[in-house]
């Protein structure tokens, strides 16, 4: 009987590097692959998901009030 133990791959692979902060992805975090090749940190995406609501909602203001 084949006493074998399975292990975790242990070995991290470079993926990319983040299209917003511009830090290397390694395939232990975290992230997204957008269409065209481009990666990005799932946090760093996150991020720039409510930077982006922010800008939105403070353009909707300043149109709303003139
Ligand atoms: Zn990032």
């Amino acid at each position: 009987m084949a006493n074998k133990t399975w292990k975790k791959p242990t070995q991290i692979i470079y993926v990319n590097d983040c299209k917003y902060c511009g830090k290397e992805i390694t395939n232990d975090m975290s992230f997204l692959a957008f269409y065209g090749g481009t990666h990005a940190h799932f946090d760093c995406d996150r991020k720039e998901y409510y930077k982006q609501l922010i800008e939105k909602e403070k353009n909707e203001k300043r149109l709303s009030q003139n």
